[in-house]
């Protein structure tokens, strides 16, 4: 049976790049070698990592003076890597779930954390508004997409004259982005890139260099940036299937056509949500709900089905819709990969479970 993936991460990857990296797990670049058993030194993979590096330049249009780093560590890492390198002395987060807040906590062991607006109280039902960013701070550090919660911010804020830094782990490639406003990005490679095991990393290269605190080498953006993230053996496998997903973006139009695919998908979804006396979504401002995660639930009288209706999907090869333990219902991860074949199975599962009872 076909299966539609609905997994928030690790997640649905192109069948281009699962069968390339099957391809290359068993015979890389005609060397008669698995990629698995190769030098990162080789010139094959050197070719893999400068192309990979190219293709997000491409995509995203990365202005001069920044640098693409393929690093281990999953955006976690990113979460102490950034504040050691850029707080000096208070940075400004913007808490908006709970990766937000991870990053807020290991912040705090750098320097002070200026929290600008939360929306936990509220279980980060929705994106606080009003906020404005401390003009002293080092630097702004927001979620561009809240992947348990179901809450994306599709603009690059504006923080003034502070260095901005974005977490896009789970909507990266999924809209253009004004890089050149941005100081760092960070995307753990496992929602809408790669399997798990690389971090993609868009640093501007003059940002790094103004906090005395010595750094460990490998926590040293520097470091990554003079050897080209080949300080150390760099996760050789994710970086080459991260390569294959970014040339089949390419081929599909880049940022502006995957945004369109990705637009119409999610208004398929929450169409159907919306239209059903059965299910509604999680997110309280409409303004707010994610194109790539989509959280809702069953409504009151049905709530007891939700259960039922997770097996239902299973039946029709529906996987990965549980939502997160920490806000229940469901979640639809709509990723770049994900064909709207599968929304409309979906839609489709949605209905006849509601004409069934
Ligand atoms: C998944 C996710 C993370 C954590 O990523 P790891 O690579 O597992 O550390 C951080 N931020 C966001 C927005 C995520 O979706």
């Amino acid at each position: 049976m076909k299966k539609h993936n609905f997994y928030a991460g690790p997640s649905i990857l192109s069948q281009h790049t699962i069968q390339a990296t099957a391809d290359a797990i068993i015979n890389f670049a005609d060397m008669g070698l698995s990629i698995l058993e190769i030098s990162h030194r080789s010139k094959q993979f050197q070719a893999v990592i400068d192309e990979a590096s190219a293709l997000v330049k491409e995509l995203l249009d990365v202005p001069e003076g920044y640098s693409v780093l393929w690093l281990g560590g999953g955006a976690s890492m990113q979460f102490a890597m950034v504040p050691m390198n850029l707080l000096a002395k208070k940075a400004a987060y913007l808490d908006t779930g709970t990766w937000a807040h991870n990053a807020v906590k290991e912040a705090r062991l750098f320097g002070d954390v200026d929290v600008v607006a939360s929306s936990e109280a509220e279980k980060y039902s929705f994106i606080p508004k009003g906020w404005s960013v401390p003009q002293d701070a080092d630097y702004f550090h927001f979620t561009s997409n809240n992947t348990i919660y179901g809450t994306e911010m599709r603009v690059d804020p504006d923080a003034g004259r502070v260095r901005l830094v974005g977490d896009m782990s789970s909507d990266i490639f999924s809209r253009p982005v004004d890089v050149s406003k941005y100081d760092i990005i960070y995307a753990g490679a496992q929602k809408n890139l790669a399997p798990a095991g690389v971090t993609l990393v868009i640093v501007r290269d003059d940002a790094m260099g103004h906090v005395d605190r010595p750094i460990p080498t490998m926590l040293d953006y520097r470091t990554h940036i003079k050897k080209g993230s080949m300080f150390n053996t760099p996760p050789v496998l994710p970086i080459f299937s991260a390569m294959q997903t970014l040339r089949w973006y390419k081929e599909l139009g880049g940022v502006e056509a995957l945004e369109k695919r990705d637009l119409e998908k999610a208004a398929k979804l929450y169409e159907a949500i919306d239209a059903s006396p059965m299910f509604v979504g999680c997110v309280t401002d409409p303004a707010d709900r994610s194109i790539m995660n989509v959280t809702f639930r069953m409504t009151p009288e049905y709530a007891d089905l939700e259960g039922e209706f997770v097996d239902f999907c299973a039946q029709r090869g529906i996987v990965g819709i549980k939502g997160h333990r920490s806000v229940g219902g469901f979640r639809a991860s709509l990723y770049n990969a994900l064909p709207i074949e599968s929304v409309e199975e979906l839609v489709k599962a949605m209905h006849d479970f509601r004409n069934s009872k």
